[in-house]
């Protein structure tokens, strides 16, 4: 992971560069940023920085042989522990050892932009809280006594410290204070309140602030390719935390697929064009697969109710993209009391048969016939 990958946060770069250029690299830091400010990130990028064998004034070089088993992450003087729980595969005596791949395919996946639930979602934990135990103490305390293998420095990466219970906690303590020549400990922690007392006396603060939102909308804009609009609403909404402003990009952007994907229907419906229909059926609706056709339904139901508010004065209601607005304006005579319950019904259980497996091209033609019926009860 290199500096310039990171979203923002150039005074805490800058500190971080120059700390290694000055050679005071200190032995136990703390990185304290919320959620989706980039603490992970920066504390990888920084890693690597710091054992790069051709660094650049600014940034790793990312050509070296260090820097290419950090861009897998698989760098074999670079450990990491975090919260771990029991889960399907690993039923007992959990430790972060033991999910190691997962973690890496998960870091990789989101750049290292890392939350807690996204974490225990990819774990399949349910609704278990998962915790840093004694067991990876343990482990990090026996790697870190051996040599470093290829690097000057050993690093090892503790993510959500806050996890770490008071054993695990207690047999660190010492290790922290002293740690095994040419050894860094790169703590990172959400919630200062929760992390022991004992733990943060004995680390560095670096403090990585929440990022501003029009930093968050111009690296949206860069690397989401969206336009200007979509990406300053996700970036208000998401307050400083990039996971959430791309969860609500991709929100707007399926909704915006939905929404064109809908208008076509209800246009073909309209006319009942059985051609077109089997064509849009077959190229648009079909490869969507099962959960992404329910949910398709599911934003189709809510246009009709949508319609039924604007055709009740209740307009202001309804809030919509501007172009949405416009559609419901001309759809919305077309529904009405009557046939809305008709519509309702058919719907949910369309919903209902596609989660049943049932065959979408035939449900969805189904659909566009009794659509256009319907349309007639006013
Ligand atoms: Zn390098």
């Amino acid at each position: 992971m290199l500096f310039s990958q990171i979203i923002g946060q150039e005074e805490v770069k800058k500190k971080l560069i120059q700390s290694v250029r000055e050679s005071r690299v200190a032995h136990a830091q703390l990185f304290l940023g919320p959620e989706g400010s980039g603490s992970l990130a920066l504390a990888i990028a920084y890693a690597q920085y710091i054992n790069c064998t051709n660094r650049g004034e600014n940034d790793s070089c990312g050509e070296c042989p260090s820097c290419k088993k950090f861009n897998n992450l698989a760098h074999p003087d670079l450990h990491f522990i975090f919260p771990t729980t029991t889960n399907k595969s690993v039923k007992k005596e959990p430790e972060s050892d033991l999910f190691l791949t997962e973690w890496r395919e998960f870091l990789l996946s989101n750049e290292a932009y890392a939350g807690l639930q996204d974490w225990y979602n990819t774990l399949e934990v349910e609704n278990k809280q998962g915790a840093i135990n004694v067991r990876d103490a343990a482990t990090i305390m026996r790697k870190l006594n051996l040599k470093a293998y290829e690097s000057e420095y050993k690093i090892a990466i503790i993510w959500m410290a806050e996890k770490l219970n008071v054993t695990a906690a207690n047999k660190l303590l010492k290790l922290l204070e002293e740690p095994p020549e040419k050894t860094v400990f790169l703590l990172i922690s959400e919630n200062q309140e929760e992390l022991l007392a004992t733990v943060r006396s004995r680390t560095v603060l670096m403090k990585v602030p929440k990022l501003p939102s029009d930093v968050i909308q111009n690296a949206l804009v860069k690397k989401c390719a969206c336009d200007n609009e979509m990406a300053h609403n996700a970036a208000i909404l998401a307050n400083g935390n990039w996971n959430l402003a791309l969860n609500y990009f991709h929100d707007s952007e399926n909704e915006k697929f939905y929404s064109n994907c809908f208008q076509k229907w209800m246009r073909y419906c309209f006319r009942f064009s059985a051609p077109e229909l089997i064509d849009f059926i077959a190229n648009d609706l079909k490869p969507l697969g099962r959960e992404k056709q329910k949910e398709f339904l599911a934003y189709g139901l809510n246009v009709f109710h949508n319609a039924i508010l604007f055709n009740n004065g209740l307009r202001n209601n309804v809030l919509l993209p501007q172009e949405e607005l416009a559609f419901l304006n001309n759809f919305a005579p077309f529904v009405s009391n009557k046939n809305i319950e008709l519509i309702t019904s058919l719907f949910e259980e369309s919903i209902n048969q596609i989660e049943r497996n049932g065959n979408a091209s035939l449900i969805f033609m189904d659909n566009s016939f009794k659509i256009f019926n319907y349309f007639k009860i006013r």
